[in-house]
């Protein structure tokens, strides 16, 4: 049994979908679950549907509905008949009802509200998908939101692991005693009260993983526009090679640190079974890729470099020590600001945290530590993470460059520049 996942850029038109299929027919006899994006860049479609839904404007949500619909139909009329009754009428019911919801939404929480609408993405998408490799060889669809199970934290769910494994054990695992090929949706599940729920923005990866695990798969396989993992951005280093193969350590670890290849938590449930990861190109599929797992040997130095770092220090106005106690409640202001700490450090009265700049607004931050700490913070900064480092490495990416703060452990160094 393996887990293939398909993301947006592998299902954005026809042709793309007809390349899943000629992928997945090179594997015959193998069983496989499919896990599969909302096609495109349709997920930031659906976010302008909720947005428009909620401010009731009603042009902007027609014209964005119709835009969502005329997309689907695009690539489904390239790759069905207009006689294909039993596919386009389905296809009829899920625009029907993504309708419907969009209608009813606008007085509920915004969170919930998101959750009930942006699925649909997923759901239209592995419709054009399964049925379309259903042409070449039998293939059950399943709605993934019947199946992972989470908590109410709308937009951000967590997932029930206990749950989850249980019903895809009693509901997904026997399909596969009749057939080798299902197709399901990432990013999506539901509460205890079966009302949908997101996992994060491309949370499709860590569904994909939640499906191995709970399979015990051979592998999972996450079929991408690049041919692997590379030890740097190679839109931004030309000199970035791909990595062969990779341990679960160092995976997780860049992923954490900024590396966009793949979901950061999708690593945890693979290494607790002992699940490799494969990274593969769908453009170039006969390509070795990356494969992470147990035990992989890598010694290239790997770097990552984020821009637009803001760093925010905290200075107590009484001179009392930032302890403990000061330091939890930091977390949870910083938490319930919603801003993501990417690196910290701590003296005697200071606190310095790094977040990315998009997650800062100056005037909450101020609001909410201005009465008993003194706040400054440096805008337009970059925080550059080498994992496996050498002199080299790290004197060519800090040329010319004021090193704000440095953190180093035997592995990984960061700094903070200018
Ligand atoms: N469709 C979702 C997104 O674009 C989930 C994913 O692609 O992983 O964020
Ligand atoms: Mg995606």
């Amino acid at each position: 049994m393996q887990v293939f996942k398909f993301g947006g850029a592998s299902v954005k038109d026809a042709e793309s979908v007809k390349n899943v299929q000629e992928i997945i027919a090179n594997f015959p006899n193998e069983k496989i679950l499919v896990v599969v994006s909302a096609m495109g860049k349709m997920t930031n479609k659906f976010e302008e549907l909720v947005a428009a839904s909620l401010a009731k404007n009603e042009e902007q949500r027609m014209g964005v509905l119709s835009e969502i619909q005329a997309y689907h139909s695009t690539i489904a009329s390239a790759l069905f008949e207009e006689d294909e009754r039993e596919f386009w009428g389905q296809m009829d019911t899920m625009m029907r009802e993504l309708i419907q919801v969009c209608d009813k939404i606008h007085s509920i929480p915004e969170a919930m509200a998101y959750d009930a609408v942006v699925p649909y993405g997923e759901l239209l998408s592995t419709h054009i998908v399964s049925y379309y490799i259903g042409k070449f060889q039998e293939t059950a669809w399943i709605d993934a939101s019947s199946i992972v199970k989470t908590d109410d934290k709308f937009k951000r769910a967590t997932v029930d692991m206990t749950k989850t494994e249980k019903a895809i054990v009693s509901e997904v695992l026997p399909l596969f005693s009749q057939i080798d090929l299902v197709v399901t949706q990432g990013f999506i599940g539901s509460t205890t009260k079966n009302f949908r729920t997101t996992l994060g923005r491309e949370g499709s990866d860590y569904s994909g993983a939640i499906f191995a695990y709970c399979l015990q798969a051979s592998g999972l396989t996450i079929w991408k526009d690049v041919a692997g993992m590379y030890n740097a951005d190679p839109k931004v280093f030309p000199k970035a090679q791909k990595i062969e193969q990779v341990s679960y350590k160092d995976a997780i670890e860049l992923s954490y640190y900024g590396a966009s290849v793949i979901h950061p938590k999708t690593i945890q449930p693979l290494q607790n079974k002992n699940i490799p990861l494969f990274v593969k190109s769908f453009l170039n599929p006969e390509e070795s890729g990356t494969v992470i797992q147990k035990n992989a040997q890598q010694v290239l130095p790997c770097y990552i470099v984020k821009n637009d770092q803001v760093l925010v220090s905290l200075s107590s106005k009484d001179f009392s020590f930032i302890a403990e106690k000061h330091l939890s409640e930091i977390f949870e202001a910083f938490d319930s600001l919603d801003m993501k700490i990417n690196i910290m450090q701590n003296s005697a009265v200071n606190f310095s945290a790094i977040f990315d700049a998009k997650n800062f607004d100056e005037k909450r931050v101020i609001e909410k530590f201005g009465s008993s700490y003194q706040v400054r913070y440096n805008t337009g900064l970059e925080l550059i993470t080498i994992r496996h480092y050498n002199d080299s490495i790290v004197k060519e990416l800090l040329e010319q460059k004021e090193v704000l703060l440095e953190q180093r452990t035997r592995e990984t160094v960061r700094f903070v520049v200018r």
